[in-house]
């Protein structure tokens, strides 16, 4: 495709000013993923900073036909967010929309521009005494448009759900430069089909998201976090039914940590906390409630004391203050950044009914093993929600990218084909950009793949918005 740089230039900076389109220097920060996996060229970076220009800049696109990746926080894990090496997309970043327009106490919403920084979110719930549940490990980078896009999940999602059942409205730019205002704060609306679920989980494809409006609950009075070490993810598994018992909504967290994934931390971040001796297994719990903290501690430490004389448990510690709470947190937390410290990895982010996640890691586990001798697995992940970050290491020594480029083919497969065997999903949080792309066309049902197809044809006919990311198909029509 040529393209005439200079007149899209122009156009580009017609639609939001002529310094908030970047088009030399480094711009690698908006063209490279945050894996450093994917390196795009970008036609030009464009910053709009309010709806009007974001529908400008598709509308001065749809005139050159060109095509455009969105982008937020630039966190994402499969690729979606970053431009192809062509030099002729436009990278348009949500970055500058980042104001909080309001807080609706009563009606218990927040309603936010999409490229609001998830934490910024949630303290301005906060300071309202209010709470946004939505939480990752990556909040104090990635946007609120970005999860919608993505339809993000995290660690609270077995009490309050993901960003998709977190979301009461959206506004988006449509693909021919048309807003369409669904900020609706309602929590029924039954007057046809819901255009908000189309826009979320659509990865930039359909739409592009520019302000949203969310749930917010009430804070909390107590929360408590523990860890517990364990001898194997089948034990996980019935401590979370015992949980669930005992806790009932009162759960709010229930993290799985395999022994390699704190390894690395442990490797990489020396200076963190090890809480608990190690063990095969560790688990990170969470409590929400209302009662007091003495009642609800009291509670916790019951259920903590049953596990443990059901040999469910071998050891626990409960966190005291506020301060050891977030210290639990930050070591789970801080399984991704060492991971790719280590180098990159084979990564899986499945979904799995609960009860078939501990006869998944142990087959799963033993196949990959017998394939390839000494390979690690950092097994990690929200049990609470049969979700696991099910990520293969290379074994100690060998070079890692070496190792992906040969191994993960092969190892994608047995890993699949196991997810599907136990009734999953290939992809539980991260979606599919272009790392997923051709697999979901084995995974998914013809059925399923063609009605997703006319969705896209019928919202971005010109396929203009973020091409061949989620459906493989180049440039031109769907
Ligand atoms: P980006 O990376 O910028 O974009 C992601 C996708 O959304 C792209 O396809 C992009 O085109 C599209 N997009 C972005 N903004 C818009 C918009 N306004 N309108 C339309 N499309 C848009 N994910 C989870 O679900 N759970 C986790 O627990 C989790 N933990 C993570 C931990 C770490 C350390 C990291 C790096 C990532 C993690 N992620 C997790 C993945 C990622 O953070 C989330 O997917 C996040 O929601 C992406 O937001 P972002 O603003 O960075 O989006
Ligand atoms: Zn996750």
């Amino acid at each position: 495709m040529t393209v005439d740089r200079e007149a899209a230039l122009k156009a580009l900076a017609a639609a939001v000013g002529a310094d908030q389109v970047l088009s030399s220097g480094d711009l690698s920060a908006w063209e490279q993923d945050w894996r450093r996996r994917w390196r795009g060229k970008a036609l030009a970076v464009v910053r709009p900073g309010n709806t009007a220009e974001v529908a400008a800049v598709v509308r001065a696109c749809a005139a050159l036909d060109l095509s455009l990746v969105p982008q937020g926080g630039n966190t994402g894990l499969v690729g979606g967010g970053v431009p192809d090496d062509s030099g002729t997309q436009v990278l348009l970043t949500l970055q500058r929309m980042n104001r909080i327009r309001a807080v609706d106490a009563a009606n218990l919403a927040i309603t936010a521009e999409a490229g609001c920084v998830l934490q910024a979110v949630q303290q301005a719930a906060t300071a309202r005494g209010l709470m946004f549940p939505l939480s990752l490990a990556a909040e104090g980078s990635c946007t609120l448009g970005g999860n919608l896009a993505t339809n993000a999940g995290g660690t609270q999602v077995l009490r309050y759900g993901n960003a998709r059942a977190l979301c009461l409205g959206l506004e988006v730019v449509t693909a021919d430069g048309d807003v369409w205002d669904g900020l609706s704060g309602l929590r029924k609306d039954n007057t046809g089909y819901d255009l908000r679920d189309l826009f979320i989980g659509s990865e930039g494809t359909l739409g592009i998201i520019t302000a949203a409006t969310m749930v917010l609950v009430p804070q909390p009075a107590a929360i408590t976090t523990a860890m517990a070490a364990l001898n194997s993810v089948r034990d996980a598994v019935a401590l979370l039914e015992l949980a669930r018992a005992r806790l009932g909504a009162g759960l709010t967290g229930f993290e799985v940590m395999g022994r390699f994934a704190l390894d690395l931390v442990a490797k990489h971040f020396p200076a963190l906390p090890a809480p608990l001796p190690q063990a095969p297994w560790t688990v990170l719990l969470e409590q929400s409630d209302n009662e007091g903290q003495a009642q609800a501690r009291h509670r916790f430490e019951a259920l903590l004391g049953d596990a443990l004389e059901r040999g469910l448990i071998q050891d626990a510690v409960v966190a005291e203050t506020l301060a050891q709470s977030q210290g639990l947190w930050h070591v789970r937390e801080s399984i991704p950044l060492a991971q790719s410290q280590e180098g990159l990895n084979i990564k899986h982010d499945i979904a799995l009914p609960v009860s078939a996640v501990a006869d998944f890691v142990e087959q799963t586990n033993a196949a990959l093993q017998a394939h390839l001798p000494g390979v690690r697995l950092v097994d990690f992940g929200h049990l609470g929600d049969g979700n696991l970050h099910y990520n293969v290491q290379a074994p100690p020594g060998d070079d890692a990218a070496r190792f992906l480029a040969e191994q993960e083919h092969a190892v994608n497969r047995m890993v699949y084909d196991a997810v599907q065997r136990f009734g999953g999903s290939i992809s539980a949080e991260h979606g599919v950009g272009q790392l997923k792309r051709e697999e979901i066309v084995e995974r998914k049902s013809a059925v399923a793949l063609a009605l997703m197809r006319r969705i896209k044809q019928a919202l971005d006919p010109h396929n203009r918005l973020n091409p061949d990311r989620v459906l493989a198909t180049q440039r031109g029509p769907v």
